[in-house]
């Protein structure tokens, strides 16, 4: 579903990405796990061109969406993005939120967009919030807003760039929660997540980045148990 070639990705004269090569099939779930400055959010990006990779190719469905002439909205649609700060539209309700795509990008009429994010909101346990603002929801529902709202695209990816992360700790679960009903779908995901619990639990590979380089590409239980390089042994010792 997701294939990566020879991904670099540059700023200046920094390299952030370098020689990136992978494949990420229909239904897997890959944790991206790696020091801070890794180059995590950055591969993330580059998978939906929100950053522009600097040589390397990236293909979506046998669709190669690193050639210029590609219609990058197109294959943005397929692909969900949740991000650490949630990012909703602050001057619009819950429901505002997440109807506001598929109105205007997918050309749904009000009725069946509003249909559907209430079938969302009651997925992620938010339904008497439709009528919320952000400002007046908690970072946990916030982001379970910012989850249903990537949803209501019925995207074929989810990338998740530490959700949890700017959350308190006892709303860490009820997102982690609706992440786990996501996996259960057999939604194709890619996460970057400091949740070492949660990757262990419901990835399907481990990615461990440093430097900007996959070092890893490993199954949860051998990863955690022996990690093949010394540099992810390191960062697990300092993580659990
Ligand atoms: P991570 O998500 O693993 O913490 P990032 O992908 O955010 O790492 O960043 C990797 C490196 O790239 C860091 O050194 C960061 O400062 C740098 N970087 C990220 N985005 C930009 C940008 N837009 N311009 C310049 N440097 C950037
Ligand atoms: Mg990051």
């Amino acid at each position: 579903m997701i294939k990566v070639k020879n991904l670099h990705k540059s700023f200046g004269k920094l390299d952030v990405l370098k020689d990136i090569s992978t494949d990420i099939k229909k239904g897997d779930v890959v944790a991206i796990i790696g020091p801070s400055g890794s180059g995590k959010s950055t591969f993330l990006r580059c998978l939906n061109l929100l950053e522009t990779p600097s040589s390397g190719q990236v293909w979506i469905n046998d669709q190669e969406i690193t050639n210029p002439r590609i219609n990058i909205m197109k294959v943005r649609q397929k692909i969900g993005m949740v991000f650490q700060h949630f990012h909703l539209f602050p001057h619009m309700t819950t429901l505002g939120n997440i109807t506001y795509a598929p109105m205007k990008v997918k050309g749904l009429k009000e009725e069946e967009a509003k249909a559907k994010a209430l079938d969302l909101l009651r997925k992620v346990g938010l339904e008497e919030k439709a009528n919320e603002y952000p400002v007046r929801l908690s970072g946990g529902q916030k982001q379970r807003v910012a989850i249903a709202r990537a949803l209501a695209m019925e995207p074929e990816i989810m990338l998740f760039d530490e959700p949890t992360s700017a959350l308190d700790p006892e709303m860490v679960k009820e997102v982690l929660e609706v992440m786990k009903s996501l996996v259960k779908s057999g939604m194709t995901m890619a996460i970057v997540t400091h949740e070492m619990g949660f990757a262990r639990e419901v990835a399907d590979r481990i990615f461990f980045l440093e430097e900007g380089r996959l070092l890893e590409d490993t199954p949860p239980a051998e990863f955690f148990a022996t990690p093949k390089t010394d540099r992810a042994k390191a960062f697990l010792d300092k993580v659990l």
